[in-house]
């Protein structure tokens, strides 16, 4: 049996935010998340193949906001699974929830579909700054849910802050640090704002509506964040996250070791049997090709063993734990340290990478200047 994670893509929101590029519908008619549940369910059954050879070590239900709908579709997603396949005895099973969208119904259905760890949304506890991001929850709203969360059982919950929001402080960052404190959840993800082409905040900017605040700014948060929660005992093991020990998400573990992983749904990527693959970014022609009796792919790339070995390379190099060498040099018969002998002498002497043992990780200064490492590796074709 091979390991494999499944990502399952929900793409319906109650609206959407200012600032996402993801694939989102409102969901307007109770009858498009049926049809397109049904389709999901016919696309797991087109890996049936890969499914039976398969044990499922994590699955992530993410979007677009997967508690919008109702919940006993999650249940029956788990369960088209199970038919194909068997679920590992420690299986991360994740849902992505928003305040605003869940009730205490929903919340037991996501226990009785073995759902055992949650991701909600809390961006920023300034309202202000909510609501000018398009968030449809406050403060409170999240308060509440989290609160519902834990009163049902739920012992694993990630939570998410945005930094570099348009007029966001740092006393906004110190005040999210306290409310983390009190509600003493066992991940944080922090990301900064990317403003991505197409989105209602990126015309804004380009109007002057609205401006970013500086990098020097920005670096700061980041700093505040992982100060403030390595102080609470949260600590950082990958650029943007922060778990208590052994709270780590195994399934984003996956993606940053370069593992094999299954997207479906509208718009999911795939890693498997050295192929990278995308689904129809479009829900009609996604379930068109289903009803064909297709699998939705519309892109796909053999990854060629120098490119897997530089994804291997910069995702591992995201993780505090570095990138072993052995194991590389076993993966891809090389000798990494001979071949990328002038490269790591430059980044230890601009003090961007450290190599201890036989292992290479990321120095302080080089999380700030992660991007430039990560082309440092890029190959030479
Ligand atoms: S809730 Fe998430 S997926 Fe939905 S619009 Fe907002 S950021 Fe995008």
């Amino acid at each position: 049996m091979k390991p494999l994670s499944i990502y399952l893509h929900i793409p319906f929101c109650v609206s959407k935010c200012a600032y996402c590029d993801f694939v989102s519908y409102k969901a307007t008619f109770a009858h498009s998340v049926e049809d397109y549940m049904t389709h999901v369910i016919q696309e797991i059954e087109l890996y049936h193949k890969t499914l039976k050879d398969s044990e499922i070590k994590t699955i992530y239900f993410g979007g677009g906001t997967p508690s919008s709908v109702d919940a006993k579709w999650i249940g029956r997603l788990v369960q088209a699974i199970k038919t194909h396949s068997v679920l590992a005895s420690d299986c991360e099973i994740t849902i992505e929830v928003n305040p605003g969208t869940l009730t205490n119904d929903k919340i037991n259905q996501y226990l009785a579909a073995g759902v055992n760890r949650v991701s909600m949304g809390l961006q920023t506890t300034n309202d202000t700054l909510l609501k000018t991001i398009g968030r449809i929850h406050t403060t409170n709203d999240f308060i509440v849910t989290y609160q519902a969360l834990r009163d049902a059982g739920f012992n694993n919950i990630n939570l998410d802050l945005m930094f570099g929001l348009p007029g966001q402080t740092i006393e906004d960052i110190y005040h999210a640090i306290d409310l983390i404190q009190t509600l003493n959840p066992e991940h944080v993800s922090a990301y900064g704002l990317k403003l991505e082409e197409g989105t209602p905040m990126y015309e804004a900017y380009n109007k002057g509506l609205i401006q970013l605040v500086d990098e020097a700014l920005e670096r700061e948060m980041y700093h505040t964040i992982d100060t403030e929660l390595a102080k609470r005992k949260i600590y950082a093991y990958e650029l943007s996250n922060f778990a208590k020990p052994g709270f780590e998400s195994k399934h984003n573990l996956v993606y940053w070791r370069n593992k094999p992983y299954l997207g479906l749904g509208v718009s999911a990527h795939s890693k498997l049997n050295g192929i990278r693959f995308g689904n129809a970014m479009t829900l009609k022609t996604y379930q068109e090709k289903i009803d064909q009796g297709e699998k939705p792919i519309v892109s796909e790339e053999i990854i060629d063993t120098e490119d897997d070995c530089f994804e291997t390379i910069i995702l591992g190099l995201r993780l505090n734990e570095g990138i072993n060498i052995l194991d590389l040099n076993n993966l891809y018969a090389i000798n990494f340290k001979e071949k990328y002998r002038d490269v790591l002498s430059t980044l230890i002497m601009e003090e961007l990478i450290l190599l201890e043992d036989e292992t290479v990780k990321l120095t302080a200064l080089g999380r700030d200047l992660a991007n430039r490492v990560f082309l440092a590796f890029y190959p030479d074709k």
